[in-house]
């Protein structure tokens, strides 16, 4: 198939034209949430952006695989192997064992990509299912000499490595600071750069999830996951890794390292990077300021998908600056472009030049290293062009299909049959008496009342959140 789009390779820091291992196909990885806190619009920036490189990949044609980890074991807060551990905090926190904490999360991170319109990846796995798998790979580096012992724990051996920093935005001496900084510098390494594959001794003594291994009772550092995960479902060799910026080190440079020297081969071809949204004060986090959820502008009133519109305004590669004031602009155009595209007739042909013409357009926007704002822009040119409201229509939908702002939502929600106030009333009334006839074991004339609603042409559905109506 023809290759066209074209994306900044972090690996060879420069744009290139993406060209897949096998034809057609894509493998893409993505760097899941650390499920112990809620994750705030700064870390959905990068879900967000990557879901336009996977939607843009699907419109273009490609048939993608993409996998993601949750990691609900370890992570230090620190890079440097000596921080405290995320999960542990989360769960201390909250009077929570870590597996509650890990499934609160989880869950609260998938509905908040929900209301994103973020696909789930095709496969999510938690790093807790692939205790064997990480307990092999630190076998095979340890037989091939990749990794040692020392105090208890299994270290990388960086030192073994002609090219430890692939991506090379760090190097030694700055290294060197951040160590100097760290109080709590670990004896047992080599070199600085080595890094934890395998905890048996840490300064965590009451971590709650420990496992067998052949070097005893403990818990795997943090980069292992995401090199096993990946290969567990997409094999030796991988097109696209994505993270946001403060990933590329030291996490996907020990993904490397490791994955490389397990493999004996290149690992994965193109890694996709997505720069951090700062507020004012700087670098978005968990800690600092006003904790910035989806949940958080929901209760302010905005539309998440408002959110989805002000990321998706701005390029992937630059930081992006928060504020209240440029979200009221976007929500004031973004309810304006919902309700240009409600008024739009579907009536009459779809002229196929037209569709081609901006289709072409948008695509080429979007394969121009994922210009997501010239592809809005395509959008809006669109709207103003000199087609048929049919033809606007099926672009908008198509659109949609990679920007997925709900663009029809307002045709949709119009198109809806108002309804009957008399009727609602009429039936709210009948499900009360229904609920009351069933609290008193009447199943008969419950079930008298479900009949009678039926031949008015209402249906009755008892779900977990109560009973639901609708016309049949
Ligand atoms: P974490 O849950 O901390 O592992 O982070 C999840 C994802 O969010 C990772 O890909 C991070 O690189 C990314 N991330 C963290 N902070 C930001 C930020 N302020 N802006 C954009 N992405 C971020
Ligand atoms: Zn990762």
């Amino acid at each position: 198939m023809e290759n066209k789009l074209y994306f900044y390779n972090t690996l060879t820091k420069r744009e290139e034209q993406f060209i897949p291992n096998e034809d057609g196909k894509v493998s893409m990885y993505t760097c899941g949430p650390t499920v112990y806190h809620y994750a705030h619009i700064g870390n959905l920036r990068s879900y967000i952006m990557e879901d336009l490189l996977e939607k843009t990949l699907r419109y273009i044609g490609y048939d993608v695989k993409r996998v993601m980890n949750i990691t609900d074991v370890g992570h230090l807060s620190s890079d440097a192997d000596t921080g405290e551990d995320k999960m542990l905090k989360g769960a201390k926190r909250e009077h929570k064992s870590v597996m509650e904490i890990a499934k609160l999360y989880t869950d609260a991170f998938f509905s908040d990509c929900g209301k994103l319109n973020i696909k789930t990846p095709d496969v999510v796995e938690p790093a807790t299912n692939c205790i064997p798998e990480f307990i092999h790979m630190i076998r095979v580096l340890l037989e091939k000499g990749f990794a040692y012992e020392a105090g208890g724990n299994i270290y990388f051996d960086t030192s073994r490595l002609k090219d430890y920093y692939v991506f090379s935005n760090h190097n030694e001496k700055e290294l060197l600071v951040g160590v100097r900084e760290d109080v709590d510098e670990d004896v047992n390494k080599r070199s600085k750069s080595d890094f934890v594959l395998w905890f048996t001794k840490s300064k965590f003594d009451d971590q709650e999830l420990k496992w067998e291994s052949p070097w005893g009772l403990g818990y795997p550092g943090w980069h292992i996951e995401c090199s096993c995960i990946s290969m567990k479902h997409l094999g030796e060799y991988m097109d696209i890794h994505c993270g946001g910026v403060d990933n590329i080190f030291p996490h996907h440079t020990n993904e490397v390292a490791q994955s490389e020297s397990y493999l004996g081969h290149k690992w994965c071809n193109y890694w996709f990077h997505v720069h951090h949204l700062n507020d004012k004060s700087g670098k978005m986090s968990k800690s600092k300021g006003e904790f910035l959820t989806v949940s958080l502008l929901e209760s302010k009133g905005y539309d998440p998908l408002v959110y989805r519109f002000f990321c998706l305004q701005s390029h992937y590669r630059k930081p992006l600056e928060f504020s209240y004031e440029v979200l009221d602009n976007m929500s004031a155009a973004y309810e304006k472009l919902v309700k240009r595209i409600g008024t739009l007739e579907r009536s009459g042909e779809v002229d196929q030049a037209g569709f081609e013409e901006y289709n072409v357009k948008f695509e080429a926007a979007l394969c121009d290293d994922l210009n997501s704002a010239m592809a809005i822009t395509v959008l809006y040119d669109m709207l103003k062009a000199d087609i048929s409201d049919a033809t606007k229509l099926a672009l908008a939908e198509s659109f949609d299909q990679v920007l997925s702002l709900n663009l029809t939502a307002h045709r949709e929600k119009a198109a809806e049959p108002e309804v009957d106030a008399e009727l609602e009333a009429f039936v709210l009334a009948k499900i009360e008496e229904r609920k009351a006839a069933k609290k008193e074991k009447d199943f008969a004339k419950a079930d008298a009342i479900r009949a009678e609603l039926l031949e008015k042409g209402i249906a009755l559905e008892d779900t977990r959140e109560g009973v639901k109506w609708k016309k049949i």
